[in-house]
């Protein structure tokens, strides 16, 4: 199936990826990897001729993942584990399944694994709905976002102010006191578009507003709210705050346009307990040459509550995983240690990732490459760093040496942005 295959597609780049940082040594190597190639002085200009050494040993990945016994293992992985662990928010007692499950498989897939401790946010849902009420009635998708405070129990009953932008919300402060603020902003991509939902409801609250439902984050619907993290700004009052559709932000702003009042009532159970013990699972095979010198794949075990997270990002923490199944499998011994984490609490803000960075930071030269695949496995289409825009030339001269089956497509690339590449 071509999920599978691409799945596939993408480990071999991980595992690819992996085996080209592996080459490039810190010092003049003795010998390459166990079954690698002749040994070259570590300079720019051998890069290609190196690489090329390894192409024996990349066929050899790329056919255990795509045509031999290792055919599909990602997926059905991926399956095992979202259809017996399910959603896996922070905080609950699913990411702990979940951390449990991927210590287990690992230890038992003969890999060196231990857990690192963090301390994640516990937020819960409750129950939650929304209605409009005038000029008619009607049920309206929501879904509360990560972190909101939730109503008082008999909910919140307001006016709703539509706006399409920040901007706009500025220019009618003074409609805004006492109202639901709803923010009908345009789709233009995630990475700006999300603005809205991590800030509107501080932004809202800074002007009188008493609660804010947003546009879901997305250029698609069919009548599907998203959630997500959202940030209240320290010293701004804390108001509820949830996704609509877009319809029905679409709805509301066309009743708004006509003059017409709209009353909507929003009624929120989300709460925020104490912080709870969690961990960053990592897995490793030691490097023969340079132990202590790191690849670091990486996906996230932690999901949002309503859904299972199979691609945000089960997908991501399998090809992980896989990546050190394959080599290990074909008993390869790389330089330096391949190591997968999978972290834990990513959606509420990178709380694993960050901890991991204080555990390590005063080991950081040792890590040569950082990578997280997290925008769903399929064809490649993004690869951003800000390292990479500030090397523009040398990564794209990089990109050049992977392997036919696993070469980015530039096409998608953002004019003007190396980083990205798809
Ligand atoms: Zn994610």
């Amino acid at each position: 199936m071509f999920r599978r295959a691409v799945l596939h597609i993408l480990l071999s780049s991980f595992l690819f990826l992996s085996l080209l940082s592996l080459s490039d040594c810190h010092v003049p190597p003795a010998r390459t990897m166990s079954h690698g190639a002749r040994p070259m002085p570590n300079k720019v200009s051998n890069i290609a001729a190196e690489v090329a050494g390894y192409t024996g040993v990349a066929k050899q990945i790329i056919d255990l993942a795509v045509f031999g016994v290792a055919q599909n293992r990602s997926y059905r992985r991926l399956a095992d584990f979202t259809d017996t662990v399910g959603n896996r928010v922070s905080g609950s007692h699913n990411l702990d399944r979940a951390i449990k499950y991927m210590y287990s498989a690992m230890t038992k897939d003969g890999l060196d694994v231990h857990l690192e401790p963090v301390k994640i946010p516990h937020w819960v849902r409750g129950k939650e709905s929304a209605e409009m009420i005038v000029p008619r009635a009607k049920n309206l998708a929501i879904l509360g976002l990560g972190s909101s405070v939730g109503t008082p129990p008999d909910g919140i009953q307001a006016e709703v102010l539509v706006v399409k932008s920040f901007e706009e919300l500025k220019q009618r402060a003074s409609d805004a006191e006492g109202k639901i603020v709803v923010f009908n902003q345009p789709f233009v991509s995630y990475g700006e578009t999300v603005a809205y939902r991590e800030y509107g409801a501080s932004e809202a609250a800074k002007v009188g507003a008493v609660a804010t439902l947003i546009r879901s984050i997305t250029p698609l619907s069919i009548n599907s709210p998203h959630t997500g993290w959202q940030d209240y700004q320290e010293g701004v009052k804390q108001i509820p705050t949830a996704c609509i559709t877009i319809e029905d932000a679409e709805l509301m702003w066309r009743i708004a346009q006509r003059g017409q009042k709209i009353v909507v009532k929003l009624t929120m159970g989300a709460r925020t307990l104490p912080d709870v013990d969690s961990f960053n699972t990592v897995a490793e095979i030691k490097g023969w040459q340079h132990p202590e010198q790191v690849v670091l794949l990486s996906g996230h075990l932690d999901s949002w509550d309503v859904g299972q997270g199979a691609m945000d990002d089960g997908g991501g923490a399998m090809i992980s995983w896989e990546a050190l199944s394959l080599i290990k499998d074909l008993g390869l011994r790389p330089r330096r240690t391949l190591r997968t984490v999978l972290w834990t609490a990513e959606e509420q803000g990178g709380i694993g990732a960050q901890q991991y960075y204080n555990f390590h930071k005063g080991n950081l030269s040792n890590f040569d490459l950082i990578m997280e695949s997290d925008m769903g496995t399929f064809r490649q289409w993004l690869c951003s760093s800000p390292a990479l825009t500030q090397q523009k030339r040398s990564w794209r001269k990089w990109l050049n040496y992977w392997p036919p089956l696993i070469q980015p497509n530039w096409r998608g690339a953002q004019k003007g942005r190396i980083s990205h590449c798809g």
